[in-house]
């Protein structure tokens, strides 16, 4: 959604309210598509000290799945924006909280989409303590122990121990 600045600074209004959904279906992220759901982005722009402040919310509806198991994981994620949005030259000041805008129109997708992809996790869990899946039979442990011996000695390091002259 696209916010033109020139209104906000016509006195009739002092705040420009949003709240309008992203389409991120088909964004990627550890190669997983984790938005199957419009992504939501509400907030306002409004003028504060001689600046321009941008204030929102990020919610998106992730779907993933356990790092350790495998098992579909789904939850919801808030991520607040909070930023000034000052026009090109002052915005070459660096600076965390500053956006520099070119003319007078704002994308609010350029910015939202970016600062919710930045705050995804790299991991995520089904549950704390998930036992994860048993590397030799592949069974999910949360469901009990699987047959296999504890301490199971890999097949070809077995094959590579008869290669060793008996002690
Ligand atoms: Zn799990
Ligand atoms: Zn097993």
């Amino acid at each position: 959604m696209t916010v033109n600045l020139k209104d906000l600074a016509s006195s009739a209004q002092e705040r420009i309210c949003f709240d309008y959904t992203i389409d991120l279906s088909a964004e990627e992220v550890n190669f997983e598509r984790p938005f199957p759901k419009p992504v939501r982005v509400a907030g306002q722009v409004s003028g504060e000290s001689g600046m321009i402040r941008l204030e929102a919310q990020i919610e998106a509806e992730v779907h993933t799945r356990c790092a350790r198991c495998a098992r579909p994981v789904v939850y919801e994620k808030k991520v607040p924006v909070d930023f000034f949005l000052v026009s090109g030259a002052k915005g070459s000041e660096e600076s965390d909280d500053l956006i520099a805008v070119e003319g007078d129109e704002v994308e609010l997708d350029d910015i939202a989409v970016p600062e919710l992809l930045l705050d995804m996790e790299m991991a995520v869990l089904c549950r704390e303590d998930c036992k994860g899946l048993c590397p030799h039979c592949g069974k999910d442990l949360n469901e009990g122990p699987c047959g296999c011996e504890p301490r199971q000695i890999d097949p070809r390091l077995e094959a590579l121990k008869k290669l060793l002259p008996p002690e």
